[in-house]
């Protein structure tokens, strides 16, 4: 047999299909992709993904079949139930499967909340603070906030002990108010899962006003298409400074009383970073092995880049472990760490940073080199603020103990 590989797949059953159309939503234009192709996967690639995919990771801990969309509740909840019992047929004796859904929760109800629980599922939600900031660009497709239908959500998912994490985004209607958000998700929605994720949406000069509009389909047909191009953002990114403020005003607060009880996957990345052991793609040196599946078998480098030049194959015709393994794969992998600017390596948080995702990086340095991180300055900011509390939790872990400890030291110890 061979050796496993650990890769982490997310597959889009509807494609790019979605039933809101938020306004900082580009993966809604990628269903120009396929515009032929009805956006649902069939019974057959659905087998074939699982196949592979439990086949590739015989050996391993754990495998997770991850869905994301578009919006995956949109292909109803019997495609789940096959899903799931595709995955039953599959699965080696012994092997066990994590199933994993990212939704914005406006389709879920009691009958899919105890489907999720019955098998488990850990679910994503996508809430953005509180009512005013996730009405700011999380609308459905007349333009109205979908507050309401996700708090119901969220209130399902709790009533069936569904684990559930939220997926905030941090854009313009958000960043100034970090600790706004993180104490509605604490204390009002009672969350323990949280997980920030910085809007930086690209552009340049002849998409730049399209994408201001939104990146959902439009009456007059015309819309831009989302690719890694050009060094313009919309209005709705965050600024870096306002994220690196909005990761350190959580962070200040988190330390004080939640360490071990709320758990912020920004932080947590962190902390593996100090501990000399990177946990997410993006702050690791190289990356590659987290690929990204369309509904008809397509195979993408990366969710952020399903675009024509990074298409790797169909499942139906090379097996998905073949294409992960593949040299240019291996290369796109591999080009997070070469094409790392000077600035980027010779910096003092170089081992917590690794220059972020190659997506946002469309900024020149000081120097004038080309590929540094538009997110650099609050990155830079947020490592440096949080280095002497990160250095404590790691010497703690490193000597057995628990880094929740650091809350009950005193200020010189700490
Ligand atoms: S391109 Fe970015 S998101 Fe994709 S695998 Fe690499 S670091 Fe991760
Ligand atoms: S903080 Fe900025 S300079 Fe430092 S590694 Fe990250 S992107 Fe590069």
């Amino acid at each position: 047999m061979n050796s496993p590989l650990p890769f982490h797949l997310l597959a889009k059953p509807t494609g790019a299909v979605c039933n809101l159309d938020c306004k900082y939503c580009f993966y809604l234009s990628k269903e120009t992709l396929y515009p032929e192709s009805p956006s649902r996967m069939s019974d057959d690639v659905l087998e074939t993904y699982v196949r592979q995919l439990l086949a590739a990771q015989r050996g391993l801990p754990e495998v997770s079949v991850s869905w994301q969309g578009g919006e995956p509740t949109l292909m109803g909840l019997d495609f789940f139930r096959r899903a799931v019992a595709v995955v039953e047929r599959y699965k080696a004796p012994g092997q066990r499967v994590q199933h994993t859904m990212q939704t914005n929760g406006v389709l879920l109800n009691d009958e899919w909340a105890a489907f999720l629980k019955e098998h488990d599922f850990l679910v994503g939600l996508s809430i953005d603070g509180p009512k005013a900031m996730h009405d700011a660009y999380r609308v459905a497709k007349g333009g109205q906030g979908t507050y309401e239908q996700v708090m119901r959500a969220w209130k399902g998912l709790s009533r069936h002990g569904v684990e559930t994490n939220i997926l905030c985004t941090v854009h313009a209607a958000n960043g100034d108010h970090g600790l706004d958000v993180y104490r509605f998700f604490r204390d009002e929605l009672g969350a323990k899962f949280i997980q920030f994720i910085p809007i930086v949406e690209r552009a340049d000069e002849n998409t730049i006003e399209k994408a201001s509009d939104g990146w959902g389909a439009r009456r007059d047909g015309e819309r831009p298409f989302y690719s890694q191009h050009g060094d313009l953002v919309t209005e709705r990114s965050v600024r870096p400074d306002q994220y690196g403020r909005f990761l350190s005003d959580i962070f200040d607060e988190w330390i004080k009383a939640d360490v071990g009880t709320i758990f912020v996957q920004s932080f947590d990345a962190a902390l593996a970073n100090w501990i000399g052991q990177p946990s997410m793609c993006i702050f690791s040196p190289t990356c590659g092995n987290a690929l990204a599946l369309e509904h008809n078998g397509d195979l993408y480098a990366c969710d952020h880049y399903v675009e024509p030049d990074y298409l790797l194959g169909n499942i139906a015709d090379t097996d998905m472990a073949e294409m992960v393994i593949s040299p240019r794969q291996r290369q796109f992998g591999r080009d997070k760490l070469d094409t790392l600017p000077r600035q980027c390596r010779e910096c003092e948080v170089l081992f917590a940073c690794y220059g972020e995702c190659p997506r946002n990086r469309f900024l020149k340095t000081e120097d004038g080199e080309p590929g540094l991180n538009y997110l650099c300055a609050g990155y830079r900011q947020f490592f440096n603020h949080v280095d002497r509390p990160m250095q404590i939790m790691a010497g703690l872990l490193s000597e057995g103990r628990f880094a929740d400890e650091i809350m009950g030291m005193q200020p010189d110890q700490a």
